[in-house]
């Protein structure tokens, strides 16, 4: 694309997708952008639609992704990507908010990008600017000007008014992101479309993350890979190499890869293979990690210190307010006389630094589902000890939430390990007893401590030392190093090898 001179830099521009209902000016917009530009050079040998051209404005790129539409999102973050760096939600003032209005801001509040509101079709004599602010507002997008931070501009895609502010305030919005990305090296790339040509084959068009990618490299995704024959731009201009944040058509990948997919490069064939197979894998367990799958006392140690009060202080945040309802609904019914759900806050979006604040100001915890929290507010979270847990599935939330209130009722409890000791000798008595003749190995053990048996890592009985002698001498208490018989109640049948671990229970 334009300006690759400098590929040393890491700042890398912006990628801006438009979204909104139908009708509400997004293409229109996106051609009132292109108006401004001057035109770069001529198209060249190939002509695919790249889905995405930069622009250059104040001498800053962007890149705008061209297929107006929610799929840059739902299809690009279901495989992890992250496509877009600022979501730019269209609203045609003289028709306000509207049911795609909605799923937009849902989409962008969901992925970690920015919004910026243009507020379109201002010539138009219908236009109620106030009423698109107010619904907004309602729809929990709060604007600059309205209590929020949220940018607003509002346009005539058709007369062209503001249309230069609106890329000003995207180039703010970017500088306020700081976005950066390494042009060194092998690509990290977000497949946008793949096709099959019948003249030149499998064209994949691919915006790039990260590093840059040369004709000759060899590129891999989902276990397909290739060879880069040519690149071509948004302009139709063959490129020789293309960096973050650049969107180009790749020739060269022998199969079409799936939209979303994410793409690696190397300078050998096994290099981008092998990359993108760890890469997948890693980005598997982040998901498994962040999505949900840590055990039920991670949660349990964030709601022990409540027993008090016995009620588990939520703040929940949804995917969409459909499932937030639901959700909602469910948690209530899991409250009775004895212990309460208290959801202090909900709304839908991801999990922000001001969601760990208001769980941390009541002593609760953060639940998402199908959201996730960006490594700051994992941070966040870490440094205040707040626990967040997030979730794919209702049935394993309602869950788990129903044991962790199960748990507040019934104190915790915990066993404290005061002594170890192993079996060196069986003996029997007379009339049967069995006598256990130990060693201690660690701590001190006392006539009347509960104990059990360990043989190997088996767990065999919980009993209590009901009499313990030195040296055929009753004795209260066998310490560190010294030998000792030791007889159970209820008996064991110990063997030589066994291990007698003596604990007491905390509360
Ligand atoms: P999209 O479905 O959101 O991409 O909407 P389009 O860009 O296709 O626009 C839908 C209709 O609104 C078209 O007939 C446009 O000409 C018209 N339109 C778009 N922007 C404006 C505007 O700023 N003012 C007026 N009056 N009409 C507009």
């Amino acid at each position: 694309m334009t300006n690759k001179k400098s590929q040393k830099q890491i700042e890398k521009p912006p990628v801006v997708t438009f979204m909104g209902h139908v009708d509400h000016g997004k293409t229109s917009i996106i051609d009132a952008i292109r108006k401004t530009q001057v035109q770069l050079g001529e198209p060249g040998g190939i002509t695919q639609h790249v889905r995405a051209h930069q622009i250059v404005h104040n001498k800053k790129r962007i890149t705008i992704i061209d297929t107006p539409g929610h799929e840059a999102f739902t299809e690009m973050r279901s495989r992890g990507g992250q496509v877009a760096d600022i979501g730019i939600l269209v609203v045609a003032a003289d028709d306000s908010v509207q049911p795609q209005t909605k799923e937009a801001i849902e989409h962008i509040q969901k992925s970690k990008a920015a919004m910026i509101v243009a507020i379109n079709k201002i010539d138009l004599p219908s236009a109620d600017v106030g009423k698109v602010r107010q619904d907004l507002a309602n729809s929990g997008v709060m604007l600059e000007g309205w209590g929020g931070d949220v940018p607003v501009i509002e346009v005539s895609a058709k007369t062209g008014k503001n249309i230069e502010q609106l890329l000003e305030m995207i180039l703010l919005v970017a500088e306020m992101q700081e976005l950066k990305a390494d042009p060194d090296g092998g690509i990290e790339g977000i497949t946008l479309e793949s096709t099959l040509d019948s003249k030149v084959g499998a064209v994949s068009t691919a915006l790039i993350k990260k590093g840059t990618l040369l004709v000759g490299d060899y590129v891999a995704g989902e276990g397909v890979v290739g060879r880069v024959r040519a690149m071509v731009d948004g302009a139709g201009n063959n490129v020789e190499f293309a960096g973050p944040s650049d969107a180009v058509s790749i020739l060269g990948i022998k199969e079409v890869l799936s939209v979303g997919s994410l793409i690696y490069s190397g300078k050998t064939e096994k290099e981008a293979l092998k990359l993108s197979i760890v890469e997948e894998e890693k980005k598997e367990i982040e998901e498994q990690v962040t999505g949900g799958e840590l055990s039920l006392s991670d949660l349990f140690l964030g709601a022990q210190e409540k027993t008090a009060k016995k009620e588990l202080p939520i703040v929940l945040k949804t995917d969409v307010s459909g499932t937030l309802e639901a959700i909602v609904e469910e948690l209530n019914k899991l409250s009775d006389e004895e212990v309460t759900v208290n959801i202090i806050s909900s709304g839908t979006g991801e999990i922000t630094e001001k969601d760990v604040m208001a769980a941390k100001g009541s002593r609760g915890i953060v639940i998402g589902f199908h959201v996730m929290a960006s490594d700051s507010v994992m941070k966040v979270a870490a440094r205040e000890k707040v626990l967040i847990r997030t979730y794919k599935i209702i049935y394993n939330l309602i869950d788990e939430i129903d044991d962790v209130l199960t748990s507040l009722l019934a104190p915790v409890e915990e066993e404290i390990e005061i002594a170890e000791l192993e079996v060196k000798q069986k003996f029997i008595l007379s009339d049967g007893t069995i006598v256990a003749g130990c060693v201690v190995r660690d701590g001190a053990c006392k006539k009347g401590h509960k104990c059990y048996i360990m043989r190997g890592d088996e767990r065999m009985i919980d009993s209590r030392i009901s009499s313990l002698r030195i040296l055929k001498e009753e004795a209260q208490e066998a310490k560190k190093g010294q030998e000792c018989g030791v007889i159970l109640d209820p008996q064991f049948e110990v063997e030589e090898g066994d291990s007698l671990i003596c604990y007491r229970i905390e509360k």
